[in-house]
């Protein structure tokens, strides 16, 4: 895979111009840029973003990863409303809202090419880098052969899952879904469970030569990857970004 030179960290203020139900608990939120411009970013990385409010001086910023793609004026955003701190803010937030973006940042970058190949495990809004990436090969009529292990609670918890189920049929993609928590789920067919290392082996049955992203929370980024060293894949073809 090709490195690229990281893009130039810049702070701006961005207006909220989308605030959409995705799923129970998690919006998607679009951003535009106040002076129009667009923010220069590989696919994987993420932003700072600050709510500040000017009656109190208060000010809370948090990390989101990027879902939007590349050389978009829009920057979207999968946010997970577990009313903390941030996310308090955002359940009242609405169209016209300013909030300052600072970034981009993070390792956890690809910017895919002809003929790489990897694997992408994510969980729950864990999905937002891939989401980039995918956008990215989608767009650019990429040969890059994907495995997709995508693990959410329940089934109505799969984010974008038209656009998902369409990058599996018009991409070299294949897309495993494991729901976590099957009870109520009647008629649902593919994995169940959280993901162990046979789940992993099924999902991925070709895994030499591919590098291996991970994204999601903490407890979800240590489980996998010892179940990663456990079948023998080398460190350093394992990347992962970590939300706790
Ligand atoms: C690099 C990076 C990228 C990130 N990208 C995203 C993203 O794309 N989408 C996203 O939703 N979050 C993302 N996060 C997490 C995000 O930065 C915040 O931590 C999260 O939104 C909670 O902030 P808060 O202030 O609302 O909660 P806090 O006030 O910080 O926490 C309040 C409570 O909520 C719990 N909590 C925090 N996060 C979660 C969670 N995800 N699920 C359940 N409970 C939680 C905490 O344990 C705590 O008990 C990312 C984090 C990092 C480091």
């Amino acid at each position: 895979m090709a490195e690229t030179t990281a893009p130039t960290i810049t702070q701006k203020p961005y207006v909220i111009t989308g605030i959409a139900r995705e799923t129970p608990d998690v919006n998607i939120f679009s951003f535009k840029a106040q002076d129009g411009t667009k923010l220069d970013f590989d696919p994987g990385m993420f932003v700072m973003i600050t709510y500040s409010n000017p009656a109190t001086g208060e000010k809370i910023t948090r990390a989101f990863s990027i879902a939007s793609i590349p050389g978009s004026d829009t920057m979207e955003f999968f946010i997970g409303m577990v009313h903390g701190r941030f996310t308090s803010r955002l359940d009242t937030a609405k169209v016209g809202d300013v909030y300052y973006f600072t970034g981009p940042h993070g390792q956890f970058r690809f910017m895919p090419r002809n003929g790489d190949r990897v694997s992408f495990i994510a969980g729950g809004t864990g999905l937002a880098p891939f989401m980039s990436m995918l956008r990215y090969i989608k767009e650019k009529g990429l040969d890059t052969d994907v495995k997709l292990l995508y693990s959410v609670r329940y089934p109505n918890e799969i984010l974008r899952k038209g656009e998902l189920e369409g990058f599996a049929s018009s991409l070299k993609m294949k897309m495993t879904v494991t729901i976590t928590r099957p009870d109520g789920s009647e008629g649902w067919e593919g994995e169940k469970g959280r993901i162990t290392p046979e789940m992993i082996k099924r999902a991925i049955p070709d895994p030499d030569g591919r590098t291996t992203f991970i994204c999601g929370p903490l407890g979800f980024v240590k489980a996998v990857k010892e179940h990663l060293k456990s079948l023998g894949y080398p460190d350093d073809k394992v990347k992962a970004d970590v939300w706790g």
